[in-house]
Parts: structure tokens; C-alpha cells; sequence
């Protein structure tokens, strides 16, 4: 029942629970802000649900287009630091053999096998198994729901700001819970809609993302998807650097720009350098350390803007 409720989002893809509308949001690419779409709430969990359909080529367009983005060789240090402190999160020591699904261009594959893990990684976007290739990441071109794994076959998988992006979120906890081994750890990254920085960007927030998010996830709905599908969830992580500082930094000056998430779109080369918007970003800079430490303060709260969940699954349950 729920994956064909999903479909036409009657039920909340994560609890179950009821939904009803709740607010019309601009689409997040600034070449389609004029496209606002619904967005309905679950009435148990609070999460979310994007209603109206992506165009397909939305996740190789706009900020998703190819290309490097600007300052991208300058970040590699801290990307190559973010993917370290992910293994470290998932508890597993190397050799383990760990998946890597929606695995993008490899890098988290590459950072994975460098560090002694059995790693590898499932896409669906050619472009991303081709920049794999290049860095030796075996990435095998498929997506969650047709991928050949055999049944506990894996100790270790993460779904790093993956499932947000799925209409069915059922298949994206489904699969793994029947790949993993009993004891096998799953590490889920989401934006997290019960964030403090959420409230403050509203429509604007930096991680919703609409409509190339589906989901909208809070703490709560996120653990009972967990669990529904034989997950025990060992451990919410609210404080990330990777993702939460920045988000609350560009939710709070796209509250005053024009373009929203300006800095973010200008590296991504999707947004004009000649705006009002670059001196207006020039002038939030000195207050990128005030927003990091509001969101120091969010996360010890337990309303960071991302969440990462890590859930064991349960010996004797199939997925
Ligand atoms: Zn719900």
C-alpha cells in the first residue's frame, strides 16, 4: 500500500501518517523561480512532500549542470576531510565491504578504498559513472531499485543526501535493509526540515531544495522509516560541518538578496556575478562565523539543518 500512495503523495512516505496541504514554495534554480510548487506536511511526523513533477533533465541543469564549479580545486581538501569524518561516522573498520548508493562521481568510493574499506557505489546519471571511471571509483550505472546485490552481501551502506531526492522513499531503505548483513550499518544523510535554519529560510531555506527534493524529512520521520523497515537506529548526528554551517549562512542572506542562494549558485556558475547580490554577499562574509556558531548552537540543540542517522539492522528481520 504505501508505495502506491506514494505515487500521489495521500500518505506521508515516511510515517504513513496523514497529509495536508501546507505551503507553496518557488522552485529553488533561479532561472525557474517564478514555478512555485505545493508542498504537503504529515500531520504525525512533520515531514514533508513535494507535490508536481521534475522535469527530467533538472538534475543535469542549473546548479546541477556539468562542468567543475568555480574554486573547486581550493575545496578539495575539505571535501576529502568531510569524507573521512563519514567513515567515521558509519563504526565499521576496513576491509569492510561498504556501497555507496547515489554515489555521484566516485569521490566518496575513491576517499572509501584509499582508507582500506571494499568500497564501491551505485548511479543512475552516466556522467557521474563516467567521472568515477576517471578517478579508478568502480561505480556501476544503475539505479536503487533495478541494482543486482546480493542479499547480505554488504556490512556497510550510506545513502549521503540521496533519498530526499526519491519519490519512493520505501525502495531506498527497502534495498539496502535486504543487502545488508544482519548487524550491517546504514548511514542516512537528509536535510532536516525540524532545523532551526529551516524556520529561518522558510521558502528560502538553503537545503530545500524544490523540486529536486521529494522529501522533506524530519528526525522523527526519518527514524520510523527506519524502523518500519527493520532498522535500529543507533545514532542522530546534528552536528555536521559538511553541510550545516553553509545552509545557515545562505538561509539567513537569502532573506535579502535577490537571487536565492546566491554564493552558492555563483560557484555553481548558474547565477550573474554582476548583481547587487555579490556586494550584498561581499558584506554578509564577516558574519559567516556568527552563522556557524548559530548553527553550533542549533546542532547541540538537536536542530541541525542536516541530519545524519545511523541505523543497524536487526538480526532476524528481513528487509
Ligand atoms: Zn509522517
Amino acid at each position: 500500500m504505501p508505495a502506491e500512495s506514494e505515487s500521489n503523495a495521500a500518505v506521508c512516505p515516511a510515517c504513513g501518517g496523514e497529509l495536508a496541504t501546507w505551503r507553496w514554495v518557488p522552485a529553488s534554480e533561479p532561472a525557474l523561480a517564478t514555478v512555485r510548487f505545493e508542498l504537503r506536511r504529515c500531520a504525525r511526523c512533520r515531514s514533508a512532500v513535494t507535490i508536481g513533477d521534475v522535469a527530467d533533465d533538472l538534475h543535469e541543469t542549473g546548479a546541477y549542470r556539468p562542468g567543475a564549479p568555480r574554486l573547486h580545486r581550493a575545496v578539495t581538501p575539505l571535501l576529502q576531510a568531510f569524507d573521512r569524518r563519514r567513515l567515521t561516522m558509519l563504526g565499521v573498520a576496513p576491509p569492510a565491504r561498504l556501497l555507496d548508493i547515489g554515489a555521484g562521481r566516485g569521490r566518496f568510493v575513491a576517499a572509501a578504498r584509499t582508507a582500506g574499506y571494499d568500497a564501491f557505489g551505485i548511479e543512475p546519471s552516466t556522467r557521474g559513472v563516467q567521472a568515477a571511471a576517471a578517478i579508478g571509483a568502480p561505480v556501476r550505472q544503475t539505479t536503487i531499485e533495478q541494482a543486482q546485490i546480493p542479499d547480505a552481501s554488504l556490512d556497510a551502506a550510506t545513502l549521503w543526501h540521496v533519498l530526499e531526492h526519491l519519490d519512493g522513499s520505501d525502495a531506498g531503505v527497502e534495498q539496502p535493509a535486504s543487502w545488508l548483513r544482519p548487524g550491517g550499518r546504514l548511514l542516512v544523510g537528509v536535510p532536516n526540515l525540524a532545523s532551526f535554519q529551516a524556520r529561518i529560510g522558510a521558502e528560502r531555506w538553503y537545503h530545500l531544495d524544490v523540486p529536486r527534493h521529494r522529501v522533506h524529512f524530519t528526525p522523527a520521520g526519518l527514524h520510523e522509516l527506519l524502523h518500519r523497515h527493520g532498522f535500529e537506529v543507533l545514532r542522530t548526528y546534528h552536528v555536521l560541518l559538511e553541510h550545516n554551517p553553509f545552509g545557515m549562512w545562505q538561509s539567513l542572506l537569502s532573506r535579502v538578496t535577490v537571487h536565492p542562494s546566491y554564493l552558492y549558485n555563483v560557484l555553481k556558475r548558474n547565477a550573474p556575478l554582476r548583481s547587487p547580490d555579490l556586494v550584498l554577499t561581499a558584506l554578509g562574509l564577516p558574519l559567516a562565523p556568527l552563522a556557524a556558531l548559530a548553527e553550533l548552537i542549533a546542532g547541540a540543540l538537536r536542530h541541525g539543518g542536516t541530519i545524519a542517522v545511523l541505523a543497524r539492522k536487526q538480526a532476524g528481520r528481513l528487509g
